[in-house]
This record gives C-alpha cells, sequence and structure tokens, in this order.
C-alpha cells in the first residue's frame, strides 16, 4: 500500500476532474487498495457527485454483457456522452485490469480518451464491493462521466448484490441459455428495471420475450397505477441491434424515477449501504487493534475450560472497545 506522502492527493484530484485517464485509473486503484489517503478524496469529491447515471448490467455468463456494455458505450459516445465502465468481479481476488484484459471487446475503447475502463475486485477493501463500487463511482463522477455502466463479470449471488449500486439495472436474458427465464437466477428477475433479450438473432428469442411478459402479468410487483413497468428490449448486441431502444429505455427509467423520487431513494440506500460497510469495517479493524489475538486466545481458553460462555466473552470484549 502507498504510504501517504506517496501520493500527491491535490494533484490527482486535479487531473482527474480535468479528466485525465492516468489520475482516474490512478484514484480507482487506491480505492481497490484501501489506500488511507481515500478519506481526503471522498471529502474533495463529495460535493461533486451525483451526476452520473449509474447503469447496472447483469445475467448470466455468455448472455452477452460484455458485447452490450461495448455496445452501449459506443452508442453513447456517438451522443457526445463521456462514459466510465465498471467491470466489477465480486469472485475474484485479482484486480487491476488483469482480467478486463480478456474482454477483448473493451479494446475497442482502448484508444477513446472519453471512455474509463476499469475492473474492480474486492480485494483489501474495507467494507468489501458494497464501499469499494459507490467509491469507485465518485471518481468516475468527478471525471466528468454522464454514464456509468456496471457490468458484473463474476457469477454468483454478487449479480443480485451489484445490480443494488445501480440507479437502473439492465437484466440480460438469452435463448439457448438452459431453460429461459426458468433458468435465471433466483432474485435476479426481481430487480430489472429493464429487461434485455439479447441474441435476438437466435431461435427462442420470442419465447423468452413471451414468458418474460407472461411472468410480468402475474406479478404483483407492479400492481400501483404509477409503479415503473420494465420495459422488455430485444437486442443483437453483436450487430449493435436495437441499441438504440435500449438507451431510450434508460432514459425513459431516469427521467421516471426523477419524477417519482426514486433516484434519491435509490442513492440514499446506497449510501447507507456504503456507510454500514465502512462502519463495519471499521468496527472490526478497532476490535483487531484493541484486542489483537491474544485477548481473543485468552477468552477462547476460557470458553473452552467453561470457565465463561461466549456471548459473556464477546460481550466482554465489544464493551471494551
Ligand atoms: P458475457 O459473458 O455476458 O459478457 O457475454 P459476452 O458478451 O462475452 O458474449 C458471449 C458470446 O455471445 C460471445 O461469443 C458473443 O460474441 C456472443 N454474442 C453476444 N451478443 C450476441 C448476439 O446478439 N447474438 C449472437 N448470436 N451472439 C452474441
Amino acid at each position: 500500500m502507498a504510504a501517504r506522502r506517496d501520493v500527491d492527493v491535490a494533484d490527482l484530484i486535479e487531473r482527474a476532474r480535468a479528466a485525465d485517464a492516468r489520475a482516474v485509473a490512478r484514484l480507482i486503484t487506491l480505492v481497490e487498495n484501501d489506500s488511507p489517503v481515500l478519506r481526503e478524496i471522498a471529502a474533495v469529491f463529495a460535493p461533486l457527485a451525483g451526476r452520473a447515471h449509474v447503469v447496472g448490467l447483469t445475467g448470466s455468463p455468455g448472455v452477452g454483457k460484455s458485447t452490450s456494455t461495448s455496445a452501449l458505450v459506443f452508442a453513447l459516445r456517438a451522443l457526445g456522452q463521456r462514459v466510465g465502465v465498471l467491470a466489477v468481479d465480486p469472485s475474484s481476488p485479482f484486480s487491476g485490469g488483469a482480467l478486463l484484459g480478456d474482454r477483448v471487446r473493451m479494446q475497442d475503447h482502448a484508444t477513446d480518451d472519453h471512455v474509463f475502463i476499469r475492473s474492480l475486485a474486492s480485494r483489501g477493501q474495507l467494507g468489501g464491493l458494497s464501499a469499494a463500487v459507490p467509491q469507485a463511482l465518485r471518481v468516475l463522477d468527478a471525471a466528468g462521466c454522464d454514464t456509468v455502466l456496471i457490468e458484473t463479470v463474476g457469477v454468483g449471488q454478487a449479480e443480485v448484490e451489484i445490480a443494488s449500486l445501480a440507479d437502473t439495472t439492465l437484466v440480460l436474458l438469452a435463448p439457448g441459455m438452459g431453460d429461459g427465464i426458468q433458468a435465471a437466477k433466483a432474485g435476479i428477475l426481481e430487480i430489472a428495471d429493464i429487461f434485455v433479450v439479447n441474441k435476438a438473432d437466435r431461435d427462442g428469442a420470442d419465447q423468452v420475450s413471451r414468458d418474460l411478459r407472461h411472468m410480468l402479468s402475474l406479478g404483483g410487483r407492479h400492481e400501483h397505477t404509477n409503479a415503473w413497468r420494465p420495459p422488455i428490449v430485444k437486442t443483437v448486441a453483436s450487430r449493435n441491434e436495437g441499441v438504440a431502444d435500449v438507451l431510450a429505455a434508460i432514459d425513459k427509467h431516469w427521467t421516471w424515477m426523477q419524477g417519482h423520487g426514486e433516484l434519491g431513494r435509490r442513492r440514499r440506500a446506497r449510501a447507507a449501504s456504503e456507510i454500514e460497510a465502512i462502519a463495519l469495517g471499521q468496527v472490526r479493524a478497532r476490535f483487531a487493534d484493541v484486542h489483537g489475538s491474544a485477548a481473543l486466545d485468552a477468552a477462547a481458553a476460557r470458553v473452552v475450560e467453561g470457565a465463561t460462555d461466549p456471548f459473556t466473552a464477546a460481550q466482554e470484549l465489544v464493551d471494551t472497545l
């Protein structure tokens, strides 16, 4: 971890605000490595946050997230936007772009100064991804990104969790992946603001859309008349088809959220879990600082001997924090 004096924070911040890609990358590395200078950076960025529209893409591996992300970046760039991409791999201990290096399509944007692409892993991060992602978002926000796409790379429950860090969540499905929507991971359909049925060039795409529509018509989630009804958009991401429709749906959702107070609600929920993650991380660190392993070992020995019970022992340690 870089010592404090090795980082010229003011210079980094100034360069990041001027959209210098190296400074942006460096700041995200500091986030990832849980650098002690993060506090200072977060304080400077606080008033700058909240401009970017954060769009999450989630779905099973192979459904076309990477292809769609790349297609969306091209489309947003064509509109003159500055775009950030965070490829988040909650299951990987590696980071720093290694994974992203394999994601060939992103190299299409490698020479574009207005596209910032980074992978993010939870290595060493106090509070894990629920703290790291919002902090990385702030960096991209401060660097003037209009839209930030968060793409999940790993597999698992995190596909659902990561989506909760976005303002708008795209759930991608595709025909020929297991058994259509039945194969979709539990919980993933509920988080969709927009359904994207990708690989519409393949047989079965219409069936996936029909199944989705059927499911949505049954769902109790949208009974309020002014509730958002997730649209279903078909795409062939590998041929850039349907991308304009996805962008239109994203825009519509953004406008709807602003009109219904939903954007603020989501962002407060995101900040709450960020604060909680940081706070719990600090409590854990303080616990280790104050008690060290010696105190814990001693308490453990007493529990094993039957001299006390684990609740009492834990309470004693907590009380002296
Ligand atoms: P990810 O794992 O969800 O990121 O999926 P990828 O974007 O890597 O795509 C997986 C595979 O599907 C790749 O071989 C893509 O070229 C292919 N693919 C992506 N979109 C489409 C599409 O619309 N139609 C077809 N036929 N193939 C696609």
